[in-house]
């Protein structure tokens, strides 16, 4: 059975990665920031007897080769001949997204316009007259809400037309008497007259006044970074707060557990030198790690994850990118670093979104200044034999959020010294400027969100913790063993 091969394109933050992961049935991470995507994902999916191989491009606002992921999208289109294209809009901001659409057509004639968010579209009050839009692009046009997974069986069955279709579908050029190496100015005009003659806006768009009064208080230069600590140190304090308890049943049954497993290994005459092994080094390490690690972890990913889809971390990313140019660094870094204390491998890895090479070395080096999920349990531990007691009390676990928080901003202090430095010290290109664009505050899939995180990052950072922690059960291991 042959497979007919289709791409995602479109702005950042439209929601190509929940349609990917909608039809494909992955778990891509999907996030309310820019930059998220920068290389393409790749999945696979079956409907109607037939296979489909679905590539997620990165997020772009042009395929003008700009940015990393501008080249990387523009890259694909150019090169690889998919079977269908689907081009993601966010219906609510129909002008600015159809742009790029506009673009993805002069490359890839076979395609479908997928108007998503359809949802937010409706709560602005903005009404896209669908049919109009397919006649005048040439294209079908499907509306869609893929968070609901609304409209996802249409976009497929017109994902099959297109792609089962010999001739290409598009007349816009014709409509439109252009041709395919139109400029940019040409093609911001036709945005302007289909969005004419398609596009109304009634009602009141109280979701958007909404979003600039709470952006007002986020972003203001005096309440921003008050607001920012607050919001972290109420994330720290649930954190402690909440860890504490289960932290103790979970050490309670484990010690139970340890000493059944002695009786056992005594009653079966095990060696003492081999139960010293198993018992003292691997499973006492690996309890522990455990006991101390899991719940503040199963509390911390899926609040950060939380926040990240609500909106509010590009907000703290804006309210950190003056520091950033006044350090010679990059307003970007602040989101790698937002990405670190998620997990250090990520916020390096998430370094490719700075273009600049110079930029991009200073970030990825002091990256690892920001204590990503695995390292704040151990912080949160620390503070509490040295600082505020074992206590499960108000006072203490306060306390515990408060020297925490101190900590994150001692080492945003620390990240940001480093960079005046690095930034002093190394040679090359200077300062690029930075465009971060603000997604609107959207109300998080929070049942989604909690289920997927325990799985996907919990666990998985947890299985990191106790391969790390494997040299020190051998070392325990071997001290049992040799004391036995
Ligand atoms: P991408 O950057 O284009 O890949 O966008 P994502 O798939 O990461 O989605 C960005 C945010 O929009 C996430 O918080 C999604 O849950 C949310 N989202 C995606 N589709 C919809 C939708 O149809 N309605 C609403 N309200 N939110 C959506």
């Amino acid at each position: 059975m042959s497979e007919y091969r289709i791409a995602l394109a479109g702005n950042p933050n439209v929601g190509k990665s929940t349609i990917f992961n909608a039809l494909t049935g992955l778990k891509q991470h999907t996030g309310n920031w820019t930059g998220k995507t920068v290389d393409c994902c790749e999945g696979r999916y079956h409907w109607k007897e037939k296979r489909f191989s679905v590539a997620d491009l990165p997020g772009t606002y042009s395929l003008s080769s700009f940015s990393r992921e501008e080249e990387v999208a523009a890259h694909q289109l150019e090169t690889q001949n998919y079977d269908c294209v689907v081009a993601v809009l966010d219906a609510g901001a129909p002008e600015r997204n159809l742009f790029l659409a506009l673009q993805v057509l002069t490359l890839q004639q076979k395609a479908v316009v997928c108007l998503n968010l359809a949802d937010e579209a409706a709560r602005k009050g903005v009404i896209i007259d669908e049919k109009q839009l397919e006649a005048l692009l040439g294209v079908p046009v499907v509306t869609c809400c893929a968070r609901k997974r609304q409209g996802l069986k249409e976009l497929q069955s017109a994902i099959l037309t297109v792609c089962e279709g010999s001739e290409c579908a598009n007349g816009f050029y014709r409509r439109f008497d252009i041709s395919q190496q139109a400029s940019e100015k040409l093609l911001r005009g036709c945005c302007s007259q289909i969005c004419e003659s398609c596009v109304s806006v009634g009602g009141d768009d109280r979701k958007t006044r909404r979003d600039r009064r709470i952006d007002r208080l986020l972003t203001s230069k005096i309440t921003g970074i008050p607001i920012m600590l607050l919001l972290c140190g109420v994330l720290f304090w649930l954190t402690a707060v909440g860890a504490n308890v289960p932290s103790e049943w979970l050490s309670a049954l484990f010690g139970a557990i340890k000493g059944e497993l002695t009786a056992l290994c005594h009653m079966l005459a095990v060696p003492k030198f081999l139960s010293g092994i198993l018992i003292d080094g691997v499973y006492t390490t690996l309890s522990w790690v455990v006991a101390v690690m899991l719940p503040p972890m199963a509390i911390f990913f899926p609040l950060f994850s939380l926040m990240e889809d609500a909106g509010f971390l590009p907000r703290i990313a804006f309210n950190l990118d003056k520091f950033f140019a006044r350090c010679g660094a990059h307003g970007k870094q602040s989101l790698c670093m937002m990405m670190g204390i998620g997990c250090n491998a990520c916020g390096v890895t998430g370094c490719r979104i700075i273009e600049n090479e110079r930029e991009r070395l200073i970030a990825v080096l002091t990256n690892n200044f920001m204590p990503c999920n695995g390292r704040l349990p151990i912080l949160i531990a620390l503070i509490m034999v040295f600082f505020a007691g074992t206590g499960f009390g108000l006072v203490s676990s306060l306390k515990v959020a408060g020297i925490l928080l101190l900590i994150l901003t001692g080492c945003v202090l620390v990240t940001l010294l480093l960079s005046k430095l690095l930034s002093v010290l190394l040679k090359g290109q200077t300062s690029s400027g930075f465009m971060l664009e603000l997604p609107p505050y959207r109300m998080p899939p929070v049942i989604k969100t909690l289920t997927r995180s325990f799985p996907d990052r919990t666990l998985k950072v947890l299985g990191r913790a106790a391969a790390v922690s494997a040299p020190f059960w051998i070392l325990s291991a071997g001290c049992s063993g040799w004391t036995a």
